[in-house]
């Protein structure tokens, strides 16, 4: 393609609502436009970089055995309905209703209709099966963010086996994870598998492939000694010893305009360790309190988990102040009169500091059990100081981007739906089911994230929407530009995705622009073509290096011909 006649509208300016730099720069280099918060359209040079990532996914799916399909992103309410999620996915479901006033939804996910769909199945020598489609997937996300990492409507390989029993499961589950390995090797991405928590889906297994970024919205624990990799969700912290000091009778203290943690151990000059939060969320609708050490997260999918709720939000302030009779800041477990959820390291402590329930008041010396009553379990979120939860030794966190997710779902779908199949003895029985996710659009963004510099994207071959430019240095110069003609053609024969830059523009410009779109490798043509010389550079060096026209052409193609 000719750079003149190609619709790259790159910007110059970093666009002040991208934060990270894969939205930045996806902006820039013309991949994507903005249409509404968290929607986004694709340009040619995005879209053909899309492309090429669902082509390696199709590839890897199909060898792994898996048969593609395609469902509607429109669906009916009912088998979501029946399963239970038209009421677990609340707010984030986008619902419509049609002219008959018959209610839909923009599929969020499609276990509902991938087990609809295999009810046409019946013997158990058609098991096991695994179906996959690439196709949208809308979520209305309470906040999108970072371009398509966090999206509302974005492109998802979803795939779905079904097998005769738990072991088929196993085994499916096992061909699901190498296909995931051999893709993300491919698209060149540095990832770590973990796992992961199966928290309200049910379930008996997950892992998430992570691809490990600064930016990423997730962090994982793992464990350089033992291998242990797992998401903070899943991630175990240990089971502190009981403190055996003596437990002293009980203090009120006046702690005018002391609200938070920082406050609080300024003013009394201690350790926020000595601390416990007291947080107030309302969980399906009712008020809970939740409490962890001053000097810890929270972590809400652990909280879910142990509340068993679909939904939780922080209480607002005024529910809080009427169920601890004080103004925000000063809720404390003692005489609370409403379910209390603490965290192990609450309940192993004796002597903590709480609020009082009382305006501008703490309770010094508060004891589980003595002082009040809970429900204990793992709420927090692990820290570098916890040891690992397989061996004991020292634990890392990182951050990290989910790309990839598979899960064994069992026969939660299957039951509710009625989705049996007839075994060897002609009993019914239901299928045993696992569902494997990829994000395409935050494959995309994670792969930039990966490869940029300060000019640009560095796109690895495999994914690049083109594979060489051409930048011939003087339009006007015949020799210059029979040379890159006659080079393009050459490109163009042997299937490489070329682009020559025929804008007459100053070289600096071109060079800029080539950086900034990522082609790997770029051929510019100066003066010394009249000697038959091109540079050929790849976009990771800084060097050029001096080729024949012939040399270089056979460098490209077997750069090419490599990512076959
Ligand atoms: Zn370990």
């Amino acid at each position: 393609m000719r750079f003149s006649q190609m619709f790259i509208p790159t910007l110059r300016e970093v666009p002040a609502e991208a934060e990270i730099i894969s939205h930045q720069l996806m902006l820039r280099a013309g991949l994507m436009r903005k249409q509404a918060s968290g929607v986004y359209s694709f340009l040619p040079l995005g879209l053909r970089t899309l492309k090429k990532i669902e082509k390696i996914i199709r590839e890897e799916m199909d060898r792994a055995g898996a048969q593609e399909l395609l469902m509607s992103a429109l669906l009916p309410a009912e088998s979501y309905k029946e399963s239970g999620r038209w009421e677990v996915f609340g707010p984030e479901m986008f619902r419509l209703k049609d002219r008959n006033n018959r209610e839909f939804c923009l599929g969020p996910t499609h276990e509902e209709i991938f087990t609809e769909t295999m009810k046409s199945i019946r013997s158990y020598r058609a098991l096991p099966m695994i179906l996959y489609q690439i196709q949208t997937k809308y979520r209305d996300e309470r906040r999108p963010r970072f371009g398509v990492m966090r999206s509302r409507e974005f492109i998802m390989k979803d795939a779905y086996s079904f097998d005769r029993d738990e072991a088929g499961l196993d085994a499916s589950y096992q061909r699901m994870a190498e296909a995931y390995h051999r893709i993300f090797d491919r698209l060149k991405l540095k990832y770590k598998v973990v796992e992961a928590d199966t928290g309200a889906m049910g379930g008996s297994g997950s892992q998430e492939f992570m691809v490990t970024s600064e930016v990423g919205e997730a962090v994982m624990a793992y464990c350089e000694a033992c291998g242990y990799a797992a998401n903070e969700e899943k991630a175990q912290c240990s089971v502190p010893q009981a403190d055996t000091q003596e437990a002293l009778p009980v203090e009120r203290i006046h702690t005018p305009q002391v609200r938070t943690i920082e406050e609080l151990t300024t003013f009394l000059s201690c350790s926020p360790k000595q601390f416990a939060k007291t947080l107030i969320y309302r969980a399906d609708g009712s008020l809970v309190a939740a409490m962890v050490r001053g000097d810890r997260e929270l972590n809400e999918i652990k909280l879910m988990n142990a509340l068993k709720c679909n939904e939780l939000e922080m209480a607002d302030a005024e529910s809080v102040q009427q169920v601890t009779r004080a103004q925000v800041g000063f809720a404390g477990p003692v005489a609370l009169g409403i379910r209390i959820i603490a965290d192990h390291e609450v309940a192993a402590a004796v002597n903590l500091i709480v609020g009082a329930n009382e305006t501008d008041y703490h309770l010094k010396n508060v004891t589980f059990g003595r002082d009040f009553q809970a429900e204990v379990h793992d709420i927090r979120s692990i820290t570098p100081e916890d040891p690992c939860p397989r061996c004991g030794k020292t634990i890392s966190l990182t951050r990290g981007i989910e790309v990839g997710h598979i899960f064994k779902l069992g026969t939660k779908y299957t039951r509710a739906l009625g989705c049996n199949y007839l075994d060897e003895t002609g009993t019914e029985r239901p299928m045993v089911m696992g569902c494997y996710g990829i994000g395409l659009n935050r494959s995309m963004a994670a792969i930039i994230e990966q490869n940029n510099d300060e000019n640009g994207i560095i796109w690895p071959m495999a994914v690049a929407p083109y594979h060489v430019i051409i930048v011939p240095v003087n339009v006007l110069d015949e020799t210059v530009m029979k040379t890159a003609e006659d080079l393009y053609k050459v490109l163009q024969k042997a299937h490489v995705e070329v682009i020559l830059d025929d804008r007459n523009e100053r070289p600096g410009v071109k060079f800029k622009d080539a950086d900034l779109i990522g082609i790997p490798i770029r051929i510019n043509i100066g003066k010394k073509a009249s000697e038959g010389l091109v540079e050929f550079k790849y976009r990771e060096n800084r060097q050029a290096i001096e080729l024949t026209v012939q040399e270089a052409i056979d460098k490209i193609t077997a750069e090419v011909k490599a990512i076959e």
